[in-house]
């Protein structure tokens, strides 16, 4: 078994880089493609499901794909840092990329908005974290201003060079199933993931590597849907923080995802989301943050609504780790019983 390089090199002659590209690499992608047999027969007995478990790249979300790229492009480039607004998982893996690149890191957070768990990321990697009294949208205005100012890298998904590093998981993907699926659905934020995803199978299907493209199913949340209402959110709300926008950056491109592959923009209740991410970690053993179940809630849905056809292949991306926001995986489960260290007191606790 060759050793796997991270997507810049496995990938390579699809990226828009040279021999001179400073390769900064975690060794992110080949990631598991799950088959899952139990959660199928809930939400969708008459298709085949397969979940792409983008939690297991190195910072534990499919953002290091885009990163790996955009940093190493920024260092080609001689920027003198790089800068983002983030939702989480951006800063968490900007701090990662940023500090093996030896760039300092600047990442700009909604206040109180970000999961735990990806705020320790950026810290622990030595970045500097600015909350702003504001949410996502508001901070990635104020980053885009600040960028130019100060000639830093802005690495959020409208630098092109994440699109292209994250299109890799559709080719991964087409690779791990020997084909590329009927239908594929995922959780829509800024919509730079959906539009790179298409980018990837199109660019695959150009390349003589799959026949066919898959339906492209967008999943966003209810409190957060401005594509599925065709307009701007003021004030998106929702629990699944990572999807928690209002006016995404990647709309037209998404917009066009969905159209060209006849695929459907799709919206989910919380209820549903946590619904389904109860179902991903205790029937399938896969614990995914709460945005990444909105792809499995959006299947669900349109299952149900008789719109997933007898024989489909289905992959639903699971975006990122569930341990990124643990105090929600904490709130959603019953208590833990405390007894004494005792052989009866335990053996009635087995009880319930
Ligand atoms: C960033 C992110 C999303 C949303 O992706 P977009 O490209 O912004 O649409 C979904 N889930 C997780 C876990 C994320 O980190």
């Amino acid at each position: 078994m060759m050793r796997w390089r991270g997507v810049m090199e496995e990938f390579r002659k699809f990226l828009p880089i040279t021999e001179r590209t400073p390769v900064v690499t975690l060794c992110e992608g080949n990631t598991p493609l799950i088959r899952a047999g139990r959660l199928a027969a809930r939400v969708c007995p008459q298709a085949e499901l397969h979940l792409k478990v983008e939690g297991a790249n190195p910072t534990g979300s499919f953002k290091d794909r885009g990163m790996s790229l955009a940093v190493s492009k920024a260092l080609e480039h001689g920027a003198r840092a790089v800068l983002c607004a983030s939702t989480g998982n951006t800063s968490a893996s900007a701090s990662a990329y940023g500090g093996r690149a030896a760039l300092p890191v600047y990442v700009l957070i909604p206040a109180g908005n970000v999961a735990l768990g990806k705020l320790a990321q950026a810290m622990a990697h030595g970045a500097t974290v600015i909350q702003v009294e504001g949410n996502f949208d508001q901070a990635l205005a104020v980053g885009k201003v600040v960028c130019e100012d100060e000639g830093f890298e802005l690495v959020n998904s409208i630098n092109p060079f994440r699109l292209e590093g994250q299109k890799t998981a559709a080719m991964e993907i087409c690779d791990q199933l020997g084909g590329a699926p009927s239908h594929h659905c995922l959780p829509v934020g800024n919509a730079g993931n959906i539009s790179a995803y298409w980018k990837g199978y199109r660019e695959y299907l150009a390349a003589g590597q799959i026949e066919r493209c898959p339906a492209m199913i967008g999943v966003q949340a209810e409190g957060a849907a401005p594509i599925v209402r065709g307009h701007v959110v003021e004030h998106p709300a929702t629990v699944a923080t990572a999807i928690r926008i209002g006016n995404p950056a990647s709309w037209p491109s998404a917009l066009r995802a969905v159209e060209e592959s006849s695929g459907a923009m799709e919206m989910v209740t919380d209820e549903e989301i946590l619904e389904a991410y109860q179902w991903l970690a205790g029937e399938e053993g896969i614990f995914c943050e709460p945005a990444s179940a909105a792809s499995v809630a959006g299947l669900a849905k349109r299952s149900a609504a008789g719109l997933v056809p007898e024989g489909a292949r289905v992959v639903c991306t699971l975006t990122g780790h569930g341990l990124k926001d643990p105090d929600i995986a904490v709130s959603v489960s019953p208590r833990a019983r405390t007894v004494k260290a005792t052989r009866d007191a335990v053996r009635k606790a087995l009880r319930g």
